[in-house]
């Protein structure tokens, strides 16, 4: 889907604001000091919530951008090529990267893919909108898995591993602490959700976004207004025809909105099957947050948008 002119201008300040925090962070980065690569904020701060000071940790794509869709510069590159490890989500996210991660890698930089340590979630006969797209028909492969703090724990646990090996960095006193907090984030979601009556436990969003988290904490994955796995996809009008009829199937009241959600097709849909349109953030952090604050945020937001 096409980013709107307000995501631009959001877009355009995060790069700003990127730019200022790698400057000042290159400031005070002591010299030797090891470069983390991740390829987007969220996975970047789970790394920096693993590492601490012991590596530089920086992100690719700046926050605010669509991980879907985002395309390094000459200058991205550059610095991809020159990191000591590159920290990538795997599973197909990261698109708009592919072709640059490809050349980070001919250059022999080291990659570490939380994909690939994870139980990938697949999408599951009937969930959703029937479709013919490779992305989102039954069996395909989710990437969003940092929505769920258990499966982003069994990342953490593998890159711990993955750094002592490579770099001989021993992360174990951290990543026990970084897992307890984990375990106790995803109770506490957990216990928010219990409260919440079980007919409401459903999920419309702007793209099929929440799998991991409808996954781990019991929701019904309704439909999406782009029926797609990426919101590099279109919606159509059958589509959104579907999509009003689940909606009324379902009793839904509430659409989560997200990057890269058509605001005119939003309008569309909140007219005509007469629900409230909810904004949340599934890809991007907070100004200032950690990953805790991120996860805290969307479950806090989605819950809350449910019982109003
Ligand atoms: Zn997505």
């Amino acid at each position: 889907m096409k980013l709107n002119l307000g995501f631009n201008l959001v877009a355009g300040i995060g790069l700003v604001a990127l730019l200022a925090a790698c400057e000042t962070r290159r400031a005070a980065v002591p010299a030797g000091k090891r470069t983390i690569i991740a390829t987007y904020p969220v996975l970047g701060a789970v790394v920096k919530d693993l590492v601490g000071d012991a590596f530089d940790v920086k992100s690719a794509m700046p926050n605010g951008a669509d991980v879907h869709e985002w395309e390094p510069s000459a200058k991205d590159i550059e610095a991809l090529t020159k990191a000591d490890l590159i920290v990538e989500n795997g599973i197909g996210l990261e698109g708009g990267m592919e072709k640059s991660l490809d050349q980070a890698r001919k250059a022999g930089v080291g990659f570490f893919t939380a994909g690939s340590h994870i139980v990938v979630r697949h999408v599951g006969a009937g969930e959703g909108i029937p479709s013919d797209d490779p992305d989102q028909k039954a069996g395909a492969e989710d990437p969003h898995l940092w929505t769920d703090p258990l499966t982003v724990k069994a990342a953490v646990d593998a890159l711990a591993i993955d750094l002592k090996q490579r770099f001989g960095v021993d992360l174990s006193t951290r990543c026990a602490d970084l897992d307890r907090r984990l375990v106790a984030l995803n109770a506490e979601i957990q216990g928010q959700v219990d409260a919440l009556p079980l007919n409401r436990r459903k999920l419309v969003t702007g793209h099929e976004s929440l799998g991991y988290f409808a996954q781990r904490y019991g929701f019904k994955l309704v439909g999406a207004v782009i029926p797609s796995l990426t919101s590099e996809a279109e919606g159509s009008a059958a589509n959104l025809d579907a999509l009003k009829k689940l909606i009324k199937q379902n009793q839904v009241s509430v659409v989560f909105t997200e990057l890269g959600t058509s605001p005119r097709t939003l309008e569309a849909l909140a007219k005509e099957a007469k629900v409230t349109a909810v904004s949340i953030a599934t890809h991007n952090m907070p100004a200032n947050g950690d990953y805790f604050s991120f996860e805290r945020d969307l479950a806090t937001a989605i819950i809350q948008g449910l019982n109003h």
